[in-house]
C-alpha cells in the first residue's frame, strides 16, 4: 500500500477509514489476523495493530515482526498488560491465560485508541476479547467488528450457546445443542470446557457470545459454498435474532513473509525434501501450532505411518508452547524408528509453512487435528483431510470436513482427556485406505475449485471484503 503524505491524509481523512485491529493470542488466531490485514492493506484503508509483547510463543513474535517489516504502512500500537496473577487458575492453558490477562487490561485501551491519528473509525477484534472491546467502541462511537477465526458453524454455537443456557433448566446438565437452522451438535462434540459452566473458558465464551450480537459485523474465515447452511442461518437471524451482518471473506491468502524461502528450502528442510517426492505420495501429519499429543499416542502414530507404507512428513509438537519443547525426537519416537523410515519419512519439530506444504503436489493426504485453519488450508489446496479432532472446536470443524467433501472424520478416535490411544493398526489401515481412495481425492479437489471461485474477482469472498470496506466507509 502507498503511504500517504500528511497533506493527502488531511484532504482524504474523512473518507479513508482507519481500522484498529485488536488481536488476541495463539497462532491460530494471529495468523488469520495478519493474513486479513494483508488483504485489507490493498484497499483504501489505514491500519493500526494493537501489539502486546512479550508474546506467549516464539512463533507469534516471529510473525508479528514479519508483519511490520512487510507492511511498513501498518502502524503498531504498543499496549502494556497490567500485572496478572495466573496462580488463580492453576494448570490453565497459557493462551487462555493471556486472553484473560488481555481482557483484564482492556479498560486501558479506550484512551489509547482515542488518542490515535488519523481518527479511528472502526475496531476489528478477536472473539476472545469482544465482550470487553465492544463497549469501548460504543463509548468512542466507533464501529466494532469481530474477525472470527473459526467456522460459521462454530460462530453459530458461540452466539447461540448463551440463549441455549437461558432456556434450559438451570439444574440440568449441558446436553446436545440443537442450533436453530444449523444442526444438532452432540454433547460430545462441544469444546470440552463448555460442559462445566464454572470454567474460565466457558465464562469468557458466554460473555463473548452475548456481546457478538451487539457488534456491527462479523467477518468469518469461511466461504459460502463451504458452509451454506450455517451462513444462511446466521444471516437470516435464525440462530439469534438481530444478528449483525456476516462477511464470509475466507480463505485468507497466506502472506509472502510466511514463506521464508532461503531457510525453508535449504537442503534437508521439509520443503526441499517434499520437492523430491512423487506426486500425491506423501501423508502430511500435523496437529496445529499448540496441540501436544501424548508420548504413548505418538508411538502409535509412528508405527501406524510406518505400517501404512506411505511416505510422510510429520510436524511433531510435544508441548503447548513452542518455547518449552525440548523433547528429543529420537527419545519420543523410540529407538530405530528414524533409521527405519529414512528416505521415506521426515519428522520435524520446526515451524513449517503449512500452506506451502499443502500446495505441494507431493502431498496426497493431511492427517490433521482439524483446527479450523488447517481445514480451510486443506480445502484451498484441494487435499483430502483425515480429521482426528483433539479438543476445543475441532469436532465442530470436523462436522464441516465431513459435510463439505474436504475429507473424512474419524468420529470415534480419541479426544483429549480420554484415557486411551488409537492403535497403530487402525491408523495404518485408515491412512493406506485414504491414500488409495480416488473418490475422496476428487471431492477434495472440487472443494479446491470452489475456493478458487470464491476468492476470484466477483466471487463470494472477494465481494465479502468489498462489502466490509463499504461498511467501514458508511460511518
Ligand atoms: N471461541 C469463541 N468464543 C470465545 C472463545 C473462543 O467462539 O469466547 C472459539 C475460538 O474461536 C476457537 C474455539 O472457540 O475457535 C475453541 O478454542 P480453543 O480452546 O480450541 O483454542 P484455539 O484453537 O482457538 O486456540
Ligand atoms: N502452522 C504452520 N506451521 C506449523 C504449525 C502451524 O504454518 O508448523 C499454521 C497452520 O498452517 C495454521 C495455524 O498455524 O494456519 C494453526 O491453526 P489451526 O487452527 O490449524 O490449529 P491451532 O494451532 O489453532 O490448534
Amino acid at each position: 500500500p502507498s503511504v500517504l503524505t500528511s497533506g493527502e491524509l488531511g484532504a482524504r481523512g474523512h473518507s479513508r477509514p482507519h481500522v484498529v485491529f485488536v488481536p488476541s493470542a495463539g497462532m491460530g488466531h494471529l495468523l488469520q489476523f495478519f493474513r486479513f490485514i494483508g488483504a485489507l492493506s490493498s484497499h483504501d484503508v489505514d491500519i493500526s495493530v494493537v501489539t502486546v509483547f512479550p508474546t506467549v510463543s516464539a512463533a507469534e513474535a516471529d510473525h508479528f515482526a514479519a508483519l511490520f517489516r512487510d507492511f511498513p504502512a501498518v502502524r503498531r500500537l504498543d499496549f502494556n498488560l497490567l500485572p496478572f496473577d495466573a496462580s488463580e487458575f492453576p494448570g490453565a492453558d497459557p493462551f487462555l491465560l493471556r486472553w484473560e490477562a488481555l481482557r483484564r487490561s482492556l479498560h486501558l485501551l479506550g484512551p489509547v485508541i482515542a488518542g490515535v491519528t488519523p481518527r479511528v473509525t472502526a475496531i476489528v477484534t478477536d472473539v476472545t476479547l469482544v465482550s470487553h472491546v465492544n463497549p469501548i467502541a460504543e463509548d468512542l462511537r466507533l464501529q466494532c467488528h469481530v474477525l472470527y477465526v473459526s467456522s460459521a458453524a462454530m460462530m453459530s454455537l458461540c452466539s447461540y450457546f448463551p440463549v441455549y443456557l437461558d432456556n434450559k433448566d438451570a439444574q440440568a446438565d449441558v446436553g446436545d445443542v440443537d442450533i436453530p437452522g444449523v444442526r444438532r451438535l452432540k454433547r460430545s462434540w462441544l469444546p470440552q470446557p463448555l460442559l462445566d459452566l464454572n470454567k474460565l473458558f466457558t465464562k469468557q465464551f458466554i460473555e463473548n457470545g452475548r456481546e457478538i450480537v451487539k457488534t456491527d459485523g462479523v467477518l468469518i474465515n469461511t466461504f459460502d459454498a463451504l458452509e451454506p447452511v450455517a451462513l444462511a442461518a446466521l444471516r437470516d437471524g435464525k440462530v439469534v435474532r438481530g444478528f449483525p451482518p456476516v462477511f464470509a471473506v475466507g480463505p485468507h491468502s497466506s502472506l509472502a513473509s510466511e514463506t521464508t524461502k532461503g531457510a525453508a528450502e535449504a537442503e534437508g528442510s521439509p520443503m526441499a525434501w517434499l520437492r523430491q517426492q512423487p506426486p500425491r505420495s506423501v501423508v502430511y501429519v500435523a496437529f496445529g501450532s499448540r496441540c501436544a499429543v501424548s508420548h504413548e499416542q505418538i508411538r502409535e502414530i509412528a508405527a501406524g505411518l510406518e505400517a501404512s507404507g506411505s511416505r510422510f512428513l510429520w510436524i511433531l509438537k510435544t508441548t503447548v508452547v513452542d518455547r518449552d519443547d525440548d523433547a528429543v525426537l529420537r527419545d519420543v519416537l523410540g529407538d530405530g524408528f528414524l533409521e527405519r523410515v529414512r528416505g521415506r519419512g521426515m519428522v520435524t519439530k520446526a515451524w513449517v509453512d503449512q500452506d506451502a506444504v499443502l500446495r505441494d503436489p507431493a502431498v496426497g493426504l493431511f492427517l490433521s487435528h482439524s483446527g479450523w485453519n488447517s481445514v480451510i488450508e486443506a480445502a484451498t489446496a484441494g487435499v483430502p483431510l483425515l480429521a482426528w479432532p483433539r479438543g476445543g472446536d475441532h469436532r465442530v470443524a470436523a462436522t464441516v470436513v465431513a459435510s463439505s467433501g474436504v475429507g473424512v472424520w474419524m468420529e470415534h478416535w480419541s479426544w483429549d482427556g480420554e484415557d486411551w490411544v488409537v492403535s497403530r493398526e487402525e491408523i495404518g489401515v485408515k491412512v493406506k485406505e485414504m491414500m488409495a481412495d480416488a473418490a475422496v481425492r476428487e471431492r477434495a479437489a472440487k472443494v479446491g475449485e470452489e475456493v478458487a471461485k470464491a476468492v476470484a474477482v466477483g466471487g463470494t469472498s472477494h465481494t465479502g471484503i468489498l462489502d466490509f470496506v463499504a461498511k467501514l466507509k458508511a460511518t
